[in-house]
């Protein structure tokens, strides 16, 4: 009963191609064919065997079911029924590869049936003030979602009465079909897999077993968050259909633009505006933080555009990690509005920087060097 590898028997090796089939085969089917053996029973054996190996190994199809299930796969005596090789192939194989693949009546493990699907993720858009975003919010948020129909539970089926078993299927939601030499698990048409089927629909959701609903959610908004980042609120998505778990729903933050502060990771920066008097002779700023004001001290000749970094006041990353800082940066106001008296104060401030020379004017003369050198430059 036991049969040789079909390989074996056309001593070809497991990765022969096409043509290395045909000619081992043509050479052991010239050598044993009945009409050059007459009344030789055990070359007519040979070329049966041959003959049987090459039908098999020659067809791609049947060649990767005999790869993946040896003789089984291909057998016609698994088929149970069908006569000598030759018969209907695809009644056999379909019957051995249905029992192979399982799931009908009590035969070995079968697959399990699909069951419901799982119900689609959601995504919401948050806008957050930036003040939220660094110090955390809890907001009510509203979804538009499909959420299971409370009237039949999310069965599907109407009030006293439920679903019962899919007769095309026997409740397995995979059917068998048979495509040419082979037969396929597919989901079961009738059904769409689930393996019931609703006679009395639920008046509430047609059927369907979710209903259309805004539902309000609390989203807990952890501090430090940034646009881009995403809170996952598991199992607030979508119900499945025909009873199938939820889906989760993700709401992605967006941080809105800020009056006064400009965020950069887990740094904040802003402008602060300094009086020519204090840039002049120091001072001490109140400076806006998430936190509240704190004082910021100026030193005395303060030039525009300086930094000054406050330690441990800008965002906490929500990933954990160390609080970044504050910065800074002075700008120095040009006064405005002068009365007469004023401009002639500054007049007479300006004539005594002018009698002192550049001592007064740290960047002039630097600055007027380089002008001369480029205009040099550009002559030579
Ligand atoms: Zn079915
Ligand atoms: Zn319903």
């Amino acid at each position: 009963m036991s049969k040789r590898d079909y390989y074996d028997v056309l001593g070809v090796g497991s990765t022969a191609d096409a043509k290395e089939i045909k000619k081992a085969y043509r050479r052991i089917a010239m050598k044993f064919h009945p009409d050059r053996n007459p009344d030789d029973p055990q070359a007519d054996d040979k070329f049966k065997e041959a003959t049987e190996a090459y039908e098999v190994l020659s067809d791609s199809e049947k060649r990767a079911a005999y790869d993946q299930y040896g003789h089984a796969g291909v057998d016609p005596q698994m088929g149970g029924g069908a006569g000598g090789f030759g018969g209907n192939f695809s009644d056999i194989f379909g019957d051995v590869f249905g029992d192979i693949f399982g799931g009908g009546g009590g035969g070995g493990g079968g697959r399990a049936r699909s069951g419901p699907q799982r119900g689609a993720d959601l995504r919401y858009n948050l806008e957050l003030s930036l003040e939220q975003a660094v110090h955390g919010d809890t907001l009510k948020i509203k979804v538009p979602s499909l959420v299971a129909c409370k009237t039949c539970d999310g069965s599907g089926a109407k009030k006293g009465s439920a679903p019962t078993t899919c007769g095309t299927c026997s409740g397995q939601g995979q059917v068998r079909m048979t495509q040419g030499f082979f037969s396929v698990q597919q989901t079961c048409p009738n059904c769409r897999g689930t393996g019931t089927v609703i006679k009395d629909p639920c008046g509430a959701c047609r059927g369907q077993g979710r209903v259309e609903e805004t539902k309000t959610l609390s989203v807990k908004v952890p501090p430090g968050v940034d646009t881009g980042d995403r809170i996952r609120l598991t199992g607030e998505g979508e119900a499945g259909p025909d009873g199938g778990a939820p889906g989760d729903l993700y709401v992605q933050v967006h941080v809105r633009e800020h009056a006064i502060f400009e965020r950069d990771g887990k740094n904040l920066y802003c402008d602060v505006p300094i009086s020519y008097a204090d840039a002049v002779l120091g001072g001490e700023l109140e400076v806006p933080t998430l936190d509240g004001r704190v004082k910021l001290k100026i030193p005395p000749e303060t030039q525009t555009g300086k930094m000054f970094r406050l330690r441990a006041k800008g965002v906490t990353p929500v990933r954990g990690g160390s609080a970044g800082d504050l910065i800074c940066r002075v700008v120095i106001e040009t006064p405005v509005n002068l009365n007469r008296d004023q401009k002639e104060l500054v007049r007479q401030l300006q004539n005594s920087f002018d009698d002192a020379g550049d001592s007064h004017a740290p960047r002039k003369n630097s600055w007027f060097e380089g002008v001369r050198s480029f205009f040099d430059d550009m002559k030579g």
